[in-house]
């Protein structure tokens, strides 16, 4: 706590809000804990649901106590249905989605706030500390899967809204705490908040450590085959044009030399302020029917991380896939087999966009006052890998950017913890932040 550092920049009511804040230390502590226990693991095509209804159905319960109208519900899969990042079949079977409205008393801006509440499989237990699912407090950290990516972040924002209510500080905006599955998986749960929810803008609390990210970049997943004709490995070779074998493997060789080619003139382009450059590597590959056979197929597949700046007008990769396919078309065009019979690539896996808010856009300003105020030297940042706050922002217009507790260098690892003092700084944070974007009614 360093509020003598910052009494300046905040107004006595924000002031007296954050006392009550880090007053209620164990209590968000206990809440995240709490959260932690719940196995949450993410949706895996096929397998049944783990305990997301009896986290939702809990944070239901609180946010109702503290008077907002809320619904915990799974929504109709009608609603992704037929979106690139949705699978064929897809269901919110298990899976409810919660929305908890604190109705505004007019004139403010409206804010969301969105969090996931499922997190990456734990993976062999051997590797922790401590018990994935223990919530073990230890050294002013909570640790365990989720503490900071983002079981911490949503607890700070569940209790931001509910000291903000219980205080009686009446915001003139509607504050809309939203808490989704799906995150770490297809991305549906946000998709149905992008389809569902209008705000005027979003706060995401992911883990940034208390900075303020306000962009992330978009990935494609290309999958290119190339082909060659079979033949018989162990007799000398014919030419192609006399019907000889083409080694399919030898050809995609030629494609990957292209692919490394494309991310140095990637690195090489302009530097954006908040992200990495754009980038392109190979993933998977596999080939070849048997050991004594020329490959007559040859399949790659390829991560792209591209820049909001490159993003078509609906906010997608549509101009980076067609880079992409040009700069493969041209690459391989000097070579008489692949001129002939061209690497077919396609584009029907997952995909990702990017975002970005402008950094003098009102939510930023409200975010990195607060982040401020409460004593942290907060930057303007960016997330270099997609998160939630990227479909709202594009799919609904819902500017969103990140402000959490913990470090993500943790998220997804076996240390995963969560200072404490990052999340009393950020539930603070969040409620000051939502005091000065919505407004406050003096009434
Ligand atoms: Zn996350």
């Amino acid at each position: 706590m360093q509020l003598h550092l910052t009494t300046e920049a905040m107004s006595e009511q924000e002031r007296s809000v954050c006392d009550e804040i880090a007053a209620a230390e164990d209590e968000l502590v206990e809440l995240v804990r709490r959260l932690i226990r719940f196995d949450t693991t993410t949706h895996t095509a096929g397998e049944p649901p783990r305990e997301e209804a009896a986290l939702q159905a809990h944070l239901g319960e609180r946010l109702r106590e503290a008077g907002a109208a809320v619904q915990v519900s799974e929504p109709d899969p009608a609603l992704v249905a037929g979106h690139r990042m949705i699978p064929d079949g897809f269901t919110f079977a298990g899976r409810p989605q919660l929305v908890g409205r604190f109705a505004g008393t007019g004139g403010g801006r409206s804010l969301l706030l969105n969090g996931h509440v499922d997190v990456v499989d734990p993976g062999p237990s051997d590797g922790w500390a401590h018990d994935p699912f223990g919530a073990v407090v230890a050294d002013g950290l909570v640790h365990g899967r989720g503490s900071c990516d983002m079981k911490g972040g949503v607890a700070c924002m569940v209790l931001a809204a509910e000291m903000l209510a219980s205080l009686g500080i009446r915001l003139a905006g509607d504050l809309v705490v939203n808490t989704v599955t799906e995150e770490e998986s297809t991305g549906a749960g946000g998709l149905v908040s992008a389809r569902t929810l209008r705000a005027d803008a979003a706060i995401v609390p992911e883990p940034t450590g208390l900075g303020v990210w306000i962009a992330c970049r978009g990935s494609l997943l290309p999958t290119i085959t190339v082909e060659g004709r079979a033949g018989h490995a162990g007799i000398a070779p014919r030419r192609p044009d006399d019907g000889g074998a083409v080694n399919a493997i030898e050809k995609m060789a030629v494609v990957l030399e292209a692919i490394r080619r494309l991310r140095e003139h990637w690195a090489l382009r302009e530097r954006h302020p908040y992200l990495s450059a754009a980038d392109v590597g190979p993933t998977i590959i596999g080939g070849g029917e048997w050991i004594v056979s020329h490959p007559a197929s040859c399949r790659l597949a390829c991560h792209i991380e591209y820049l909001p700046e490159q993003a078509d007008a609906e906010g997608w990769g549509s101009a980076v896939e067609q880079e992409f396919t040009d700069w493969v078309r041209r690459a391989t065009a000097a070579d008489p087999w692949l001129a002939a019979h061209p690497p077919r690539i396609d584009w029907t896996v997952g995909g990702v966009p990017p975002a970005a808010v402008a950094p003098d856009h009102p939510v930023v300003v409200a975010a990195l006052s607060a982040a401020r105020a409460v004593g942290r030297q907060s930057q303007i940042g960016g997330l270099d890998n997609w998160h939630d706050g990227a479909t709202l922002t594009v799919e609904a217009g819902i500017p969103a950017i990140c402000l959490g507790p913990g470090d993500i260098h943790l998220a997804h690892t076996v240390s995963e913890c969560v200072p404490i003092a990052d999340l009393i700084a950020c539930t603070q944070a969040l409620a000051v932040a939502a005091m000065r974007f919505c407004g406050v009614s003096a009434g």
